[in-house]
């Protein structure tokens, strides 16, 4: 860029200094050498000024496509720095929107700590809870990782054998 302003720069310089030239003339081959060297001098001096151009665009192109790769950046930052780590109520570690934890659960979705440390926000997704289950599961979509989630407040305990007998109106099995 330097280079191309100051070959610009010198063919203006010359270009002036041969129109000095020129004015200071008196013979016809003196005006007619002046002309030609002129002449010369404004074509590379367009040449120059085409490279310039040139140059201003693809750096232009640069500099946006830059500042998109930095927006871009600046955006999953402040994605990422949304989340903070959250132990679940079955003691796994998961990742969770930090307003959400202090809002008491704004349906935001959980994150996979995995994928996270990764570099990628993945959200868990909601597994069947069985009416057995001690813990709700989630699981991530994208690395299938299963995560015990909180307890399952419907569950209901599995009946002794002796409880089915009963029920059964018969004798205990016990
Ligand atoms: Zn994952």
């Amino acid at each position: 860029m330097i280079s191309e302003i100051s070959a610009s720069v010198t063919a203006i310089k010359t270009s002036l200094d041969l129109l000095r030239v020129l004015g200071d003339a008196k013979s016809e081959s003196e005006i007619q050498a002046a002309t030609h060297g002129l002449h010369r001098q404004l074509t590379d001096l367009q040449i120059e000024n085409l490279r310039l151009a040139q140059l201003l665009s693809s750096q232009y192109e640069e500099i946006t496509s830059l500042k998109r790769e930095l927006s871009k950046a600046d955006k999953e930052k402040r994605e990422f720095e949304r989340y903070t780590e959250y132990k679940t109520g079955a003691g796994h570690f998961i990742y969770a929107v930090r307003d959400s934890l202090d809002n008491d659960g704004t349906g935001e979705p959980y994150a996979c700590p995995h994928c996270y440390h990764k570099g990628a926000i993945s959200f868990l997704q909601a597994l069947y809870t069985d009416k057995n289950d001690i813990f709700h599961k989630a699981k991530c979509p994208s690395c299938s990782n299963v995560f015990r989630m909180e307890k399952n407040e419907d569950r209901v305990t599995p009946q002794t054998m002796s409880d089915i007998g009963k029920l059964m109106g018969g004798g205990s099995f016990s």
